[in-house]
């Protein structure tokens, strides 16, 4: 089962998956002298502003994935670049460090998905997800703002409607659809054996900000905090331009925990003094994210990609959304569109990322046990700060650090690299060295308030 010329393909969603695919799809097609149609059916439009054009989200653009498109010959555009970060910020209840990135050309990029939050006043503002659509534009795809209500199978092909227009048959469909159950369950109706990944909720919200406030009190640093409040896997503060995004990812994140969250010290520290932070932001939401990776999703003339089948847990989904969309696009066009052909060159894809993601989840577990270890934090603070002094060391833990809050390196490199011997003794020597004061003044204490008794 392979596409010829004039095949047809459609895809559900075009959001980073459904845009990378589409685009990947029509450069190998061309390669390879082969003329497909491509239909993008995406139900919003990423032109408003608020949430009917935001496919919710942190808007970090990885420095592997910015790498990876300018390898491409992608370049993002300076005016969908809302910040360039360059350093990470450390806070915990024992203090903050700075990491700063391990070299001078790994740049991450802040970005907006939809064309800015509610409320905001500024229409000049341009999103990721729209600048990747346009991309696909100008390769020739046909972009259809309709929602897909009906997928369903026909004798040699998949008809596809929306509420809109009648049903038209395609010879492949493609689901970008992200976490939408819904539609989820319309692409089980074509692919029985498909399991829509496991979710949890998580929360964005975007305070607005002058722009000299945020160069002020946030910088180029994406601010990323270890502290010791149930729930919370993660929460970082994201600069842009006249935004700061606050992501909390976790176990089921709401409002409670969201406001002992930005209740905290630490939090409230990276606000200038007046800014009301615990007011509601006009723009916020509780958007689900993935926790395990869905299962077989590919069929006959159908394949699922980005957070619809496998995501990286936590970080750069995007990143991921592009590795899925790549992998199912070269599949397509150089192999074939049979269940058979996606199981064997587009499935192994999916299941690297499940590996990963299985010792990503002891990376965090042991993310959990640090946060609620004032000891532990310490001494990671202590040797990332003699890191930091010394330009010139290895900076294992800081490295390491950085490729974890940024997403850019595998959960089992990054793992490997922590259990590299030299990083544990440096880990060990300074959680000594740094906790010593304080178990002697502690042990000092007792002593003297058991003397005064
Ligand atoms: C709180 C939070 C913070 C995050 N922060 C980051 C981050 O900073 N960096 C990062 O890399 N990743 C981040 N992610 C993950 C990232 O958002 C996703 O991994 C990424 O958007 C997945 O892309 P996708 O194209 O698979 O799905 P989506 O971006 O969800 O796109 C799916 C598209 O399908 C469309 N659609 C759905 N159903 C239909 C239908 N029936 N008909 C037509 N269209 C339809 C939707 O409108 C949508 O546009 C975050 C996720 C969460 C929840």
């Amino acid at each position: 089962m392979e596409l010829t010329d004039g095949s047809r393909i459609a895809v559900i969603g075009g959001g980073p998956a459904g845009s990378f695919f589409s685009y990947y799809v029509l450069e190998y097609a061309r390669r390879f002298d082969l003329e497909l149609e491509l239909d993008i059916f995406e139900a919003k439009d990423f032109t408003k502003i608020g949430s009917s054009g935001c496919n919710h989200c942190g808007g970090i653009v990885s420095e592997s994935l910015v790498q990876e498109l300018a390898t491409d010959g992608l370049v993002i555009p300076s005016d969908i670049i809302q910040r360039g970060i360059n350093t990470y910020t450390m806070h915990t209840e024992q203090g903050t460090r700075t990491i700063h990135a391990p070299t001078d050309e790994r740049r991450i990029a802040s970005v907006f998905r939809g064309c800015g939050p509610r409320g905001c006043l500024d229409k000049s503002l341009k999103g990721f997800d729209n600048y990747l659509l346009g991309l696909c534009q100008e390769k020739g795809v046909r972009l259809i703002r309709e929602k897909v209500t009906l997928l369903e199978r026909s004798k040699d092909g998949v008809m596809v409607g929306s509420s809109k227009s009648a049903a038209q048959k395609y010879d492949l469909v493609v689901g970008a659809v992200g976490l939408n159950s819904k539609a989820q369950q319309l692409f089980k109706g074509i692919c029985p054996s498909y399991s829509p990944p496991e979710v949890t909720r998580a929360y964005i919200s975007e305070f607005m900000m002058k722009p000299a406030n945020i160069e002020k009190s946030l910088g180029t640093s994406m601010h990323v905090f270890l502290l010791d409040l149930p729930q919370i896997t993660f929460g970082a503060l994201i600069p842009k331009y006249n935004y700061v995004t606050l992501v909390l990812l976790g176990k089921d994140i709401d409002k409670d925990v969201v406001q002992r969250f930005i209740g905290s010290k630490e939090v409230r520290s990276c606000f200038p003094k007046e800014f009301p932070v615990e007011r509601t932001a006009p723009c916020q939401c509780y958007p689900y994210i993935n926790i395990k990776q869905g299962e077989h999703a590919y069929a006959d003339r159908v394949v699922l990609i980005g957070d619809s089948a496998s995501s990286k847990l936590y970080k750069n989904g995007i990143g991921a959304a592009f590795i899925t969309a790549k992998a199912a696009a070269r599949a397509v066009v150089f192999e074939g569109v049979s269940e058979r052909h996606f199981e064997k060159y587009y499935k192994p894809m999916c299941s690297e990322l499940d590996r990963d993601n299985w010792v990503g989840k002891w990376i965090f577990w042991a993310t959990r046990i640090i946060q609620k270890s004032a000891v532990l934090k310490k001494g990671i603070l202590d040797l990332v700060g003699k890191e930091q002094a010394q330009k010139d060391s290895a900076q294992r833990m800081s490295a390491a650090l950085w490729d974890t809050f940024t997403g850019s390196a595998g959960y089992r490199n990054i793992f490997r690299r922590f259990l590299h011997p030299a990083l544990l003794f440096g880990f060990l020597r300074s959680t000594l060295a740094s906790n010593l004061p304080i178990i002697n003044r502690h042990s000092h204490e007792k002593q003297k308030a058991r003397q005064t008794l």
